[in-house]
């Protein structure tokens, strides 16, 4: 669906690029993620491939078609949650949906029931400037919903939510691609990378260190271990290789004796192997 070949971008005034010669493939119905701190380039990204930024280097072409040959139909078969908020302060929640959803061919089958996706149901009568930033953030979310496009870039789209809306807009993401939509996302946050990718970039500097699935990750990197904690007058600790598991004795004899508080395979986190492979944090 969506194909980055040699991708370079510079601002026109800086002196170094942002983004430096990257390679990706996004298969229609998956969820492709950007992981990587503050400042990587991610955004940057995002805003290439939605036509924002152009005088890029290399090719990319979307839905079949390469991105400089589709005019502005080209958002009616696009979603974008921007990083930030940008609505009309003076406008109603309401309004706001309304008058976006003028630049598109398809119109909501209800505007209250997209708000109602992201509880601002009750306030859709009510100025976007009295709104709070989550609550921003989240009509900004369902703003790429509106015309049901196949293709959505997610920036961030978790940044600033409390747990229950955070919770929320994953699922609503996790539906999208249920229908067979195609999903680029950006995040800082490797639970978010971990829960909703099928494959994740690491994004450092510009440049992307690895392209993989969280899943396969995680195996990969971990240890093939089983840490089980149970009762024994106090908390035990042990550890059993996961190979032969069904016929150690040791183990066998703890659970069948014993209350198990906890068991758990030693698959490395998506942030340590973040760590290993680019030397840098995420934050
Ligand atoms: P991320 O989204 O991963 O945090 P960005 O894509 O926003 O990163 O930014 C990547 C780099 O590009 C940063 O060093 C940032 O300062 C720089 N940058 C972003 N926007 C501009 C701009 N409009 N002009 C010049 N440099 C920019
Ligand atoms: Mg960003």
């Amino acid at each position: 669906m969506i194909t980055v070949k040699n991708l370079s971008y510079t601002y026109p005034k800086n002196p170094l690029p942002t983004v430096k010669n990257i390679n990706f493939e996004i298969k229609e119905g998956k969820i492709f993620g950007f992981l990587g701190p503050s400042g990587a380039g991610k955004s940057t990204t995002q805003k290439i491939l939605i036509k924002l930024l152009s005088n890029f280097q290399g090719e990319i072409q979307i839905s079949g078609k390469k991105l400089k040959n589709w005019n502005s139909e080209f958002y009616n078969h696009i979603g974008v949650g921007f990083e930030l908020p940008n609505h009309y302060l003076k406008l109603t929640a309401l309004e706001n949906l309304k008058f976006f959803s003028t630049f598109y061919t398809r119109k909501p089958e209800s505007y209250i029931r997209l708000l109602g996706m992201v509880g601002l149901q009750e306030d859709a009568n009510k100025k976007v400037e009295n709104f709070s930033k989550g609550m921003k953030m989240r009509l900004n979310f369902i703003r790429a919903l509106m015309h049901d496009p196949e293709i959505y870039f997610f920036d961030e789209p978790t940044a600033g939510l409390d747990p229950v809306n955070a919770r929320n807009i994953k699922d609503i993401i996790l539906d999208l691609k249920a229908k067979g939509k195609t999903i680029f996302v950006t995040t800082h946050n490797m639970h978010d990378a971990d829960e909703l990718c099928d494959r994740v970039a690491f994004l450092v500097d510009g440049e992307i260190k690895l392209i993989d699935s969280p899943h396969d990750l995680k195996l990969k990197n971990g240890e093939r271990k089983l840490r089980v904690e149970y009762m024994n007058d106090k908390t035990q600790i042990v550890e059993f290789d996961m190979d032969g598991l069904g016929k150690n004795k040791n183990f066998i004899e703890i659970i069948n004796k014993y209350k198990i508080q906890s068991m758990h395979s030693e698959e490395a986190s998506l942030e340590d192997i973040f760590i290993k492979v680019t030397g840098r944090n995420l934050l």
